[in-house]
């Protein structure tokens, strides 16, 4: 079991002012995995205000300097993978077959990524008789989730630290080891004090003091809408830029013409993957009616060849849901959709077979699903595919844009210049093409509820800095 005692902030390990702890629970044994400290808004604030104090200096290193930094975090991360990953399918429940290659392997890819962007801080534009000039924008308070804990965490700290700004970092409750083992890279590459600030507490209470706390100048969030829109009040009153990532229900269009195998199995993986919770996961597969049955049927082959369980056996894809109280709100989701007139067609509200213990829900397809249904419109979060049928491309069109949602989306048609142009016709931040990979360097973020920020790329760079105009 770890057990954390302390905070990192101005580049010590403090003791926390808030005396709380809270256990995280392995969603596969049920045992505690960790023990941390859980504080208070007075803790908060002495992170914010080393994170204040230190901007003075830090805004004004080299882009050089910084790039360093990143690259040796980048190294460090290389020799912490094991921990790191260690601890995703210790509090996450993440499989080994894919929790270093998700979740981790990352950090040191973005960590390089924004070392080779800390340069365009220096870049100048003229425009006229000025010059616009790149300057950070200050003290960033960041709060994460825990189903890409690592990734989303190194999303914001990297471009953060190129762009010369310094921060206070919040991880979710359910996965907050990763941050812990991140302060003390950061301890090691020597990263000065008052630069990466971590505390750890409720969302309610530690999120919300970072959220309206007067001397923060931005707050990055990723995680669920609901909690997004408090944030986003939470920041108004000061008139704080807020850069939000939230929940999504992409749908994933599949045309008469497509290689239907092919479309499948990339379907079905893409919704499994991390037991679904994913935030771009293609929940809504949207079928020609030509290819519909077949289509069912093999969404129920390909799903019931994953091998669900122990998330330490190597052969095992899908893992439990990273918590009791999650999997009861996907178990409410499928008996909901039962209700609605939804065909089960595999999967279901009963344990897996072979498994007595642990959070585990089976891989689950419904059919003859229609858009307005529950489970078609609302974040189910948990390995739960609805397939739904269309007769004409505008049709399958509108399905696909009629959610609140807006984050992520695939098209799957004969050719690709075929799927793009229905591509461009989703009102989504992401659309994967004929089974597309995913890109590090691409801007990542959502349309409409899904989201309001960019993160990766020189655009998750930019939402860093202030533009500032010197007139000639
Ligand atoms: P969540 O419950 O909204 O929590 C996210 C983070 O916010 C946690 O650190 C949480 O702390 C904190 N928090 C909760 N309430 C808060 C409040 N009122 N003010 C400030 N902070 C608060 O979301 P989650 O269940 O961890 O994550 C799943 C959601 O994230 C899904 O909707 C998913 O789609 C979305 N997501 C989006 C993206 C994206 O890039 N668009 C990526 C990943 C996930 P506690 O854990 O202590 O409650």
């Amino acid at each position: 079991m770890r057990t954390y005692d302390k905070f990192y902030i101005n580049g010590e390990w403090v003791e926390p002012i808030g005396k709380g702890s809270s256990e995280v629970i392995n969603p596969a044994t049920g045992e505690v995995s960790a023990r941390v400290p859980y504080g208070n808004s007075e803790d908060v604030d002495a992170a914010v205000s080393a994170a204040k104090k230190a901007f003075e200096s830090w805004s004004r290193t080299s882009a050089a300097e910084r790039a360093e930094f990143l690259r040796k975090l980048a190294a460090e991360g290389e020799k912490r993978n094991a921990d790191l990953t260690q601890t995703i399918i210790d509090e996450l429940g993440m499989p080994i077959q894919n929790a270093a290659t998700f979740q981790v392997d990352p950090l040191t890819i973005i960590c390089e990524s924004f070392a080779e962007k800390a340069a365009q801080m220096e870049k100048t534009k003229e425009v006229g008789n000025s010059i616009v000039v790149k300057e950070p924008i200050g003290v960033c308070a960041m709060i994460n989730p825990w189903n890409y804990p690592i990734w989303q965490m190194i999303g914001k700290v990297a471009p953060a630290i190129a762009a010369g700004c310094t921060m206070v970092v919040k991880a979710a409750s359910q996965t907050p080891s990763h941050l812990f083992i991140f302060a003390e890279m950061c301890d090691a590459v020597g990263l000065p004090p008052g630069v990466f600030n971590m505390i750890h507490g409720s969302g309610r209470e530690i999120g919300g003091a970072l959220s309206s706390h007067p001397d923060v100048d931005m707050v990055t969030f990723t995680g669920s809408t609901a909690a997004g829109v408090q944030v986003s009040n939470s920041a108004a009153p000061d008139v704080k830029r807020v850069c939000l990532e939230l929940g999504g229900k992409s749908p994933f269009i599949i045309t008469e013409e497509a290689d239907l195998d092919a479309a499948m199995e990339f379907g079905i993986k893409d919704v499994m993957v991390n037991t679904g919770q994913t935030c771009n996961a293609l929940t809504r597969m949207i079928v020609h009616d030509s290819k519909y049955d077949e289509a069912v049927e093999l969404a129920r082959s390909n799903a019931e060849a994953l091998i669900v369980g122990d998330p330490t056996d190597p052969g095992v894809f899908v893992g439990p849901m990273s918590s009791a109280e999650q999997k009861q709100t996907v178990l409410d989701y499928i008996n909901q959709a039962i209700s609605e007139g939804a065909r089960l067609v595999t999967g279901g509200a009963d344990m897996p077979s072979g498994l007595t213990r642990g959070n585990y829900v089976a891989p689950t397809v419904f059919a003859d699903v229609t858009n307005d249904m529950t489970i078609a419109q609302e974040e189910v979060f948990g390995p739960v595919l609805v397939m739904i049928k269309y007769s004409t491309i505008d049709q399958a069109i509108e399905i696909a844009n009629d959610t609140p949602y807006g984050l992520a989306s695939a098209v799957w048609a004969g050719d690709k210049d075929k799927a793009t142009a229905i591509a461009r016709r989703i009102r989504a931040g992401q659309c994967a093409i004929n089974g597309g990979d995913p890109n590090h360097e691409a801007p990542f973020g959502g349309y409409k509820e899904s989201g309001n920020g960019r993160e990766f790329g020189i655009e998750g760079l930019h939402e860093y800095c202030e533009l500032k105009e010197l007139q000639y």
